[in-house]
Parts: C-alpha cells; structure tokens; sequence
C-alpha cells in the first residue's frame, strides 16, 4: 500500500513512514493510492465477529505486511482489551431505528481512544523493532490529549509533549491528562488559546532542527493516517450489528475536523451500504455552511458547549477535496489555500457530488441542551453536547425512516458536566476507574505563548 499527499509534491510513503509523521512536507495530507474493497459477501461473513478480529480484516490491507499479520492480530487485540463494555462499541436503542453507537468505553471516555490506543502500540512496535526514538507533539483542546497521553504512556522509545490552552479546558479534561504519571509524559499549559497551541505545533513541525539530531516529531491528531484507519473500524461493525451489509445504514456523525466523518465515508467507500452520512456541527458550521449554502468561509470561532468541535478549519476535509477535485493535487491545492476573509465556492457539478452525498446541519447551544433533556426524558439515557448535536442533526436530515439511524455518541457526559447542568440533568459520577482523579497529582508546566519558549523547553527535555 503507498500513501500520497493530496497536494502531489511529497515522495509516496509507505505504511510505516505515513505512521511516523504529520502532515506531508508539501503541507499536505497522507491518503491510501487506492482504496481497499470488499463485496457484500464477504462483509456480511464478518458478522459476529468480536471487534477486534474485524478490525485486523479492515486494517490488513493498511498496513500491508509491513508487521506479522500475528503481531497485527495481537496489537488489534491489546488495545481494545481494556474497554469497560464486553461489545466494546454499543450500540443502544434510542426509539424506532434510532440509535447511539457508545464510543466512549475507552480509558478516556471519548471516541480517540479507538486510534490512539492503536496508535500508541504501533509506534512501541516500529520503533522497538527499528530501534528509533521519537517525539509526539499535539495540541489539544481537551480529549485527544488525554487520550494520546494513555496510548502512549508505556512507550519508552517516546517523549510526549501535549499543548491545551491555559485556563481553557474544562476541570476533567485538564486533570485526565496533568495525573498521567511517567518521565515520558509532558504536558504544557499555554498562555493562549486552541488556535495558539494549534500555531505552534504546526510550526515546530515545519522546521524540526531544534531537536536533537536522531529524533523526529510524530503527530497525534486526525492529520496521522493511523488514526483515520482505526476509526473506519466501527462503521462496518455498528452496520453489522443492525442487520448490515443486507441492509443499508446512515450515519450522524458530530464533527469538527472531519475526520470521524471522513472515516465513514472511506467505509463506504470500501463497500460498505450506507444511506445518509451527516455532517453534524455546533455554532462553529463551516462544513455546514458549504454543503447548505456552497460558502466555504472562514466565521470567527466560537466557544460552544461542544468545545471538542470548536474548530474554525478542518484539517481532514482536503481528504475529501482531493477525491472531489477527482485527485487533481493542484487543484486542491488552489482551493484550500485560496482559503481567507472572501469565501469560497465549489463549481455547481461538484457541489452537488458533495450534497448528494452528506447531508448537513448546524445545531445551536441552546437546542443541543434541550435535546440532552428531550433524549433523557424518553429514554433515560443521558448523552453528551457532542452526541446531543449528532442526534439532532439525525433527526432533521432523516429521509427514510425505514433505514436505522446511527449517532456516533462521541463522549461520556461525565466530560462535559457543564452542559448536562444546563439542560437541568445531574452530572453523572465519574466511573470507578477515575474515582480519585479529583486527589491524584497534576503536573503542568506553564509556558508562554511563543513558539521558541515551546522549542526549548522540549529541547531541555529531550
Ligand atoms: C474530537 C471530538 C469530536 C470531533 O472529531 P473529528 O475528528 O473532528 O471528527 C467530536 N466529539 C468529541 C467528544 C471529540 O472528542
């Protein structure tokens, strides 16, 4: 399998290389050359299967013997071992053909879990073996930090620098990651906010010559190809367990940087029956506004009560492009980086290929609270503002109510307290295995916002 940059002027990559880097030099992203697929036959003779053996079904042909296909089975096995549901990703009934699929049974409570405890134990795996040492360096606005810091932590070939904006993360989020205990683990509180943390990494990326001579930076985010294949995984397996690939499915998905909903779409892509995929985005609707109004322009950024979508550009949505440009790299290039205070458009041809194929909606702060009530009230089920958003959009954009409605529900309500008081709901307790995260240790150290106070302190630790 070779990896190439949507932008065209980086070498191809293959699997391992694509695992240990960002963003491609040309400042594009990695996709596959061409897609595996599978037929309805085979597809439907995975039914049953515990998750992790359909994940190593999928994610085979990723990885294309670069490891043992034993060593392969064996890392699938050990990174979903530890989730807190035997199904590892539920699926609950929340009325007729309408579902949540509960991604949050992870160390961390949230979706990420499923790339970055893959991840992580790829990289122990190929760096070991080739007896490298890296750095991973992320920004965060809340759950991928905590959730890169578990996957990670037991990897002695790696240092991990983690970057949330100082003051701005909420209380959970902020101590899942500062108590994870380890020499290897760094976190950094910055005097700015998300974009700020966002500027620096992309920036320490760019020019890696601060670091020591036999070190590389690893990125932890949506633009690691690694974590997009892990996240294809669980739309094959929630359609199997409605009575897919017999049937076709359709999936809501809240989303920020596309890159669960671009996970769905390559599932389709692969194969898979899918009906309706659905673009679900809070205040911060850039994706919506192009698939409603074909404006693709940049607002200023709002901070919502689902903060892990607040996002003003999404990074994974050039994959998409790059298939829509029909993989003309110049003509993606053209476009993102055409991207300012005029908006955008796409020709009427392809905005209708988009359309035809993501439905889209926009859901305010005010009504992801009422769902949260709604959905509570008649189910007993609590969800999170991230879920509240996709079970919204599901509802609005439906357009056959005989096809069973999935809703990724992204993270455990636990993480976003604040929301779930607002809609007049307790807080659920947080589960046993973080019942003391309110008396273990934190450790963060502050730095300004500049990028050279951010390269030399991981110079100094390194
Ligand atoms: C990261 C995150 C999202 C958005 O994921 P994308 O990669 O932007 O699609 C949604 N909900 C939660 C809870 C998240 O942590």
């Amino acid at each position: 399998m070779k990896y190439i940059s949507t932008r065209g002027r980086s070498p191809v990559c293959n699997f391992e290389q694509v695992l240990l880097t960002g963003l491609a030099p040309d400042g594009g992203l990695y996709v596959p050359e061409s897609l595996p697929s599978f037929s309805v036959q085979e597809i439907n003779s995975w039914s049953g299967l515990p998750y992790h053996e359909l994940a190593f079904k999928i994610i085979k042909p990723f990885v294309d013997g670069e490891i043992p296909d034993d060593v392969l089975q064996s890392i699938l096995h050990d990174s979903y071992k530890d989730f807190s549901h035997p199904a590892v990703a539920p699926l609950r009934m929340l009325g007729v053909n309408e579902w949540v699929l509960e991604l949050y049974c992870g160390p961390t409570l949230a979706f990420k879990d499923f790339a970055l405890q893959l991840l992580g134990r790829l990289l122990d795996y190929v760096l070991i073996r080739d007896n490298k040492k890296v750095a991973v360096l992320g920004a965060t606005s809340g759950d991928t930090g905590s959730a890169a810091l578990e996957g990670c932590r037991h990897c002695k070939n790696i240092d991990l620098f983690i970057l949330h904006p100082y003051q701005r993360v909420s209380e959970v989020q902020r101590r899942q990651m500062t108590t994870v205990p380890g020499d290897n683990v760094h976190n950094i509180a910055l005097r700015g906010n998300f974009d700020d943390c966002q500027r620096i990494v992309k920036s320490a990326f760019g020019d890696q010559s601060f670091l020591p001579a036999d070190r590389q930076l690893v990125a932890v985010n949506s633009i690691n190809w690694a974590r997009i294949m892990a996240q294809i995984v669980y739309y094959f397996y929630a359609a199997l367990s409605v009575g897919g690939p017999a049937r076709p499915v359709s999936f809501s998905v809240p989303t920020g940087n596309f890159g669960d909903i671009y996970a769905g779409y390559l599932a389709r892509c692969m194969g898979l029956p899918v009906h309706q995929l659905i673009i679900a985005t809070n205040g911060n609707d850039i994706l919506h506004r192009l698939m409603n109004k074909n404006e693709y322009s940049l607002n200023e950024l709002r901070p919502t009560l689902s903060p892990s979508m607040d996002i003003m550009v999404s990074s994974n949505f050039e994959r998409y492009l790059f298939d829509l440009f029909d993989r003309d790299a110049n003509a993606v290039t053209a476009f993102v980086t055409g991207l300012g205070e005029k908006p955008l458009h796409l020709d009427e041809a392809r905005w209708n290929r988009a359309r035809a194929l993501f439905s889209s909606h926009g859901v305010d702060d005010k009504t992801t609270c009422q769902v949260i009530a709604d959905v509570y009230r008649q189910s007993g089920f609590l969800i999170d503002p991230h879920t509240a958003v996709g079970v919204e959009a599901a509802r609005i954009c439906n357009k056959d109510l005989t096809v069973p409605m999935i809703t990724l529900a992204t993270a455990h309500p636990v993480k976003f307290a604040d929301a779930v008081t607002r809609a007049g709901l307790e807080s659920p307790d947080l589960p046993v295995h973080m019942q003391d995260l309110f008396d273990r240790e934190e450790r963060y150290d502050i730095l300004d916002n500049s990028i050279q106070e951010v390269t030399q302190y991981l110079r100094s630790r390194l």
